[in-house]
């Protein structure tokens, strides 16, 4: 039995502490590029198109047959380290949903999900993918628009979170949303004074 709320303050915390940990080369909207290229988390970022052209085959990662807007592969480095390579759907005309899916995947890394479906060789059960997954919504939503960070800025419509964050429409609701039921957490507190000196002049 999973206890939700613990999970959900684990993607919080996980979301936010990256947040924080790279506030002095970020700046919002983030763009998710910056964490890819080698880089800290050994990611790699590939358009699929330039996926396909590359290496001669009509659907790479059969992203198109199974309608993923990503797929993220775990192979061994040089030295046995883990390297991550993500290919996302370009063709995908919205940029806010590009940005939302590159963090969806580098949340599947940072929330150690790889190495859970490496360990269970595949056999991972349909309910518990899909927490995998709500997880690593969440931990896009709460990287490209914290929650402390709204609430530190003020805003209070959909329209000024989409605006700042460029983030959806559906995504600034979402957020609003959590901000309105969370807001007064003791996490969301405990990180709007870290963020505050973080992002001092944002
Ligand atoms: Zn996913």
């Amino acid at each position: 039995m999973i206890n939700s709320q613990l999970n959900k303050n684990f993607v919080a915390e996980t979301a936010l502490d990256f947040v924080l940990r790279h506030a002095d080369t970020i700046t919002y909207p983030l763009r998710p590029e910056v964490f890819f290229g080698g880089g800290p988390y050994n990611a790699w970022l590939l358009p699929w198109t330039e996926a396909c052209r590359a290496y001669g085959t009509a659907d790479f990662f059969n992203l198109k047959k199974h309608g993923a807007d990503a797929a993220t592969d775990m192979v061994e480095g040089d030295s046995g380290e883990p390297v991550y390579l993500t290919v996302y759907d370009d063709t995908v005309k919205s940029m806010a949903r590009q940005s939302f899916t590159k963090m969806h995947e580098l949340g599947h890394v940072l929330l150690g999900h790889m190495d859970e479906c490496r360990d269970s060789g595949g056999k991972i059960s349909y309910a518990f993918r899909g927490q995998l997954e709500r997880e690593a919504d969440s931990f896009a939503a709460e990287t490209l628009s914290p929650a402390p960070l709204i609430m530190l800025l003020g805003l209070k419509t959909p329209e000024e979170v989409a605006r700042v964050f460029r983030v959806s429409r559906a995504a600034a609701v979402n957020r609003l949303r959590d901000v309105e039921r969370n807001g007064n957490s003791r996490l969301y507190r405990d990180y709007m004074g870290r963020m505050e000196r973080a992002f001092r002049g944002f």
